[in-house]
């Protein structure tokens, strides 16, 4: 009998974590990595979130309590949920966890029987794809369109609909991407689903850039067409609005109470409940009057990165790339650059065991690590299926001007290093992983 179940050996993961031992051995050699593969702000959270866990803490108010979260910070997100996109829900239709993140999985194990279809996208958050194929669902992967500011047409989404689909994720502001739907797009997509799936279809509408927007534009979510609601699982989270990824809160507004109290019930057989100190700092957070300032001013200053770097790497022979609308991510088209360095080639070349979980991206990915010190992550970082054909990186800008500017020139000397790549595959270690 085998050690493990076979969905055990099925999950995925997220190489931006991953990646991190490799990083680790590099600086280990003695040269600092230029890490543009983390997925968090580098901002402190708001000096009143912290003060407030402080205050909590010395309270003692850290013991047990509500799974589905403290009653006062539910009723800040249902009014700040209503605030913004225009609902009536309750804080009864609030469910809280440890992150953005566990809704996601939780989310496939509550709706999903083996066979149902999962519509997710692609690029798109690595938790969608790897869970999946952990609940034995199918995965239908909507690949995000670089000619439309990598999002996708309702055409393309009816396409991927049919009677087995239970579950559409959404996610815009797009990790990796930094797409955007715009409002109109957004109501097109609502119309296809409305029309096309049944009732108890459910759209996962994963939001926690919901803050992290640019050029003017204001978070629309699809929550908010009419009708949607009730269809639509709105997923939000301190992690990002707040630089706090640390703080492991997170949390998801259900179409019905009865839904969220599912949720609560998966909480409760996973881990209880989420530090209530943390719960309150994060109260603090939807609620004290200077947040939305606070915000405002750290999604300018990824603005105003994203300018100064688009320029730059876009000036890299064989780099192109789209303008983000929102998020910390650049998403370059490396092709041609892949193609300059002989990475088709040596990657056609690779053993089997490196072109199943490979890429010439992954290829380019290690070398740029080991041997120009930039930590990037490559296409199949963020979903797998379906991109053999698509040559991309993510860069994140989640690091001071100067860092970033010294990123890209790794990056650009990585691109023009065609011995150093030769050299680097035919050693053949730390091709991937
Ligand atoms: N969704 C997306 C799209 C994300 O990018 C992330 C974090 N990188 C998460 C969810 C998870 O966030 P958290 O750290 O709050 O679990």
């Amino acid at each position: 009998m085998p050690l493990y179940a076979d969905r055990t050996l099925i999950i995925g993961t997220e190489n931006a974590f991953k990646i991190g031992p490799h990083i680790v051995r590099v600086e280990f050699q003695g040269t600092p990595v230029i890490k543009m593969n983390l997925g968090e702000p580098d901002f402190s959270a708001p000096p009143w979130v912290k003060n407030e866990v402080i205050r909590n803490i010395e309270q003692d108010n850290a013991h047990y309590c509500d799974p589905k979260g403290i009653f006062t910070f539910r009723t800040a997100i249902a009014n700040q949920v209503n605030a913004t996109r225009g609902l009536d829900v309750t804080p009864e239709h609030v469910c809280v966890f440890p992150g953005g993140k566990p809704s996601i999985g939780f989310a496939q194990q509550i709706y999903c029987n083996p066979g149902d279809e999962v519509i997710y996208p692609s690029p798109g958050f690595p938790i969608y794809e790897s869970f999946i194929k952990y609940v034995d669902a199918v995965p239908v992967p909507l690949h995000l369109r670089e000619d439309y500011n990598f999002t996708f047409t309702p055409r393309q989404l009816e396409r991927r609909i049919t009677p087995n689909t239970k579950l559409i994720i959404l996610n815009f502001p797009s990790n990796p991407t930094g797409g955007v739907a715009t409002k109109d797009q957004l109501h097109a997509i609502a119309d296809i689903i409305l029309s096309k799936c049944r009732p108890d279809v459910r759209v996962y509408s994963d939001e926690i850039y919901e803050n992290i927007i640019f050029d003017g534009q204001r978070h629309f979510s699809i929550a908010a067409v009419p009708g949607m609601q009730k269809r639509t699982i709105i997923s939000s989270g301190l992690s990002k609005s707040f630089a706090w990824t640390g703080g492991r809160v997170g949390y998801a507004v259900l179409p019905t109470v009865a839904e969220a109290d599912i949720f609560k019930k998966m909480n409760i057989n996973y881990f209880s409940c989420i530090p209530p100190y943390n719960q309150e700092g994060a109260r603090e957070a939807l609620e004290n009057p200077e947040s939305g300032p606070w915000m405002d001013a750290m999604a300018a200053t990824f603005e105003k990165r994203r300018d100064a770097i688009l320029d730059k790497l876009t000036a890299i022979d064989g780099v192109t790339c789209q303008k983000p609308g929102g998020a910390f991510y650049l998403f370059p088209n490396i092709a041609k650059m892949c193609e300059r360095l002989g990475a088709f080639e040596a990657f056609e070349r690779m053993p089997p065991k490196v072109k199943q979980a490979a890429s010439p991206s992954t290829l380019f990915q290690m070398f740029a690590l080991y041997e120009h010190k930039v930590a990037v992550l490559d296409r199949r970082s963020f979903g797998a299926i379906g991109t053999e054909n698509m040559h991309f990186l993510r860069l994140s800008i989640a690091a001071d001007l100067e860092t970033l500017e010294e990123g890209i020139r790794r990056i650009a000397a990585a691109g023009d290093d065609v011995d150093g790549f030769r050299r680097f595959v035919e050693k053949g270690e730390n091709l991937y992983e």
